[in-house]
C-alpha cells in the first residue's frame, strides 16, 4: 500500500475550478463561475471541498471594488508538499517544493563515472532522505516523489531502461522507492519533466503545442500537446538528441552515427573547438569556450555561432516533425545564448517550410532556469492533483 496518494478528484468540475484558482490567484468565487460557466452555488459547494481537503485557502487581500470586499481564493501553500528529483548522470539534485512551485529545502550529492545500478540508487534514496530529513515534522505533508531520470524511462512502470550517458539500464526506480519511503512515486524523462516544469512554473498561458530542447550533457525534448506530455508508442517521443543529422557523422554514446547530440552538447562544442583552434588548451571545458567568447576571443564567438546553426538544424527539424506553437531553449550550453541565438534564428529563418512557420514560431530561453527539472518533477505528482 502507497500512503499518501492524492484522493484523485475525478470530477471535471472540481479540477476546472483548481485550476482556474492556481493560473488566476487570487481569484473570487463569483469570478470562477463567470470564467468557467460552472453555476455560483456549483462553484461554492466544489470550493468548499476544496478547502477541507486544505487544497485551497480564502485571502483577505480582495480588492475592493466599491462596497463589501469579495472574499478571494488561493492555493493553500502550506499543507502539501511534493518532493522533485533530478537525476542527472553525473549528480542528483533534490528538493521539496509546495503546491505553487516554491523551494522549502534542497540537497545535491554527486554520482561517480561508471557508477552500478545499486551506488545509483543508493545516492537516489540519500539525495531524497536528506531533503525529507531537513523539512522535519512537515514531512507529513508530503503526498508523493516525481523523479526526472536521464535517459529512456518506461512510464508505467517507472523503469529507466537506458542511459547512454551512465551506462545504466533496466533501473527499477518507482518500485524501490515507494518499497523505502511509503509514498507515490512518478519516474520520467528529464528533458520531459523539464518541459512540464516550465509549462507548469513558466507562466506561459495557454498554449496548444508547446517543446521544450534541453541541451546540455545530452539532447531531449518534451512535447506538450493540449497541456499533456506527449509520449508516442514506445515511450521516446520527443528524443530528438539521437535524430540523424549526419550518416557519416561521429559516432553518439546511443551506437548510431552523426546523431543530434553529437554536434551541440558541450562535449561536442569542445572537441570541435580543438579540431579547429590549434592553440586550444587540453583542458578545455565548456564553459570556458563561453568565457574566452565573452572576453572577446573572435575564434570561440565563431565555435558558438557555428554551434547555434547546427541547434538552429535540429529545431528545424523540430518543428517539421511537431510544429509547435512555442519552442523553450534551456540546459547548460544554452548560457551562451548571446553567442549561439542569432545563429539559431537565422538557421531557422532561412530553413522552416513556410513563412508562417518562419515567423510565428515562437523561440525563447527557459523562464523557470536552472530547476525548471527538479520543478518539473515535482509537477509530476501535481499533475495527478490538479
Ligand atoms: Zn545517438
Amino acid at each position: 500500500m502507497v500512503r499518501g496518494t492524492f484522493k484523485l478528484m475525478k470530477s471535471v468540475n472540481k479540477s476546472t475550478i483548481l485550476n482556474k484558482i492556481r493560473q488566476c490567484e487570487p481569484i473570487s468565487r463569483a469570478e470562477i463561475a463567470k470564467l468557467t460557466g460552472i453555476t455560483p452555488p456549483t462553484v461554492s459547494s466544489i470550493v468548499k471541498e476544496l478547502m477541507d481537503e486544505q487544497l485551497v485557502e480564502e485571502s483577505i487581500l480582495g480588492a475592493s471594488q466599491g462596497g463589501r470586499k469579495p472574499t478571494m481564493l488561493l492555493l493553500n501553500r502550506n499543507e502539501h508538499y511534493v518532493i522533485g528529483v533530478d537525476a542527472g548522470s553525473d549528480s542528483i539534485k533534490a528538493c521539496v517544493s509546495d503546491l505553487v512551485g516554491t523551494i522549502l529545502v534542497r540537497s545535491e550529492l554527486p554520482i561517480q563515472p561508471h557508477t552500478t545500478i545499486d551506488s545509483f540508487l543508493a545516492i537516489l534514496i540519500q539525495a531524497i532522505q536528506l531533503v525529507i530529513k531537513e523539512l522535519g515534522t512537515e514531512s507529513s505533508k508530503v503526498t508523493g516523489i516525481g523523479i526526472a531520470m536521464h535517459g529512456v524511462v518506461e512510464v508505467a512502470t517507472g523503469t529507466s531502461l537506458y542511459s547512454a550517458n551512465s551506462g545504466l539500464r533496466n533501473v527499477q526506480i518507482k518500485e524501490v522507492l515507494e518499497d523505502i519511503f511509503d509514498l507515490q512515486v512518478i519516474v520520467e524523462n528529464n528533458s520531459r519533466a523539464m518541459a512540464l516544469g516550465e509549462y507548469w512554473f513558466g507562466n506561459y498561458g495557454t498554449l496548444k503545442s508547446f517543446a521544450v530542447i534541453n541541451i546540455g550533457r545530452g539532447v531531449g525534448s518534451g512535447i506538450i500537446e493540449d497541456g499533456k506530455l506527449r509520449y508516442g508508442a514506445q515511450d521516446i517521443a520527443g528524443e530528438i538528441g539521437h535524430m540523424t543529422i549526419s550518416l557519416d557523422g561521429e559516432k553518439c554514446s546511443c551506437g548510431n552515427q552523426g546523431c543530434f547530440e553529437t554536434f551541440v552538447t558541450g562535449d561536442a562544442i569542445v572537441r570541435r573547438a580543438k579540431k579547429q583552434l590549434v592553440d586550444a588548451p587540453d583542458d578545455l571545458t565548456g564553459e570556458k569556450v563561453y568565457e574566452y567568447a565573452l572576453s572577446g576571443q573572435k575564434a570561440y564567438q565563431k565555435i558558438l555561432e557555428e554551434t547555434g546553426t547546427l541547434i538552429g538544424i535540429g529545431i528545424v527539424n523540430l518543428i517539421h516533425s511537431v510544429n509547435p506553437e512555442k519552442i523553450v531553449l534551456g540546459g547548460g550550453v544554452m548560457k551562451s545564448h548571446e553567442f549561439l541565438m542569432p545563429s539559431i534564428m537565422a538557421t531557422i529563418q532561412q530553413r522552416a517550410l513556410t513563412e508562417k512557420a518562419r515567423k510565428n514560431t515562437l523561440i525563447t530561453l527557459s523562464r523557470v532556469g536552472d530547476d525548471a527539472t527538479v520543478l518539473g518533477a515535482a509537477a509530476l505528482l501535481l499533475t495527478k492533483l490538479f
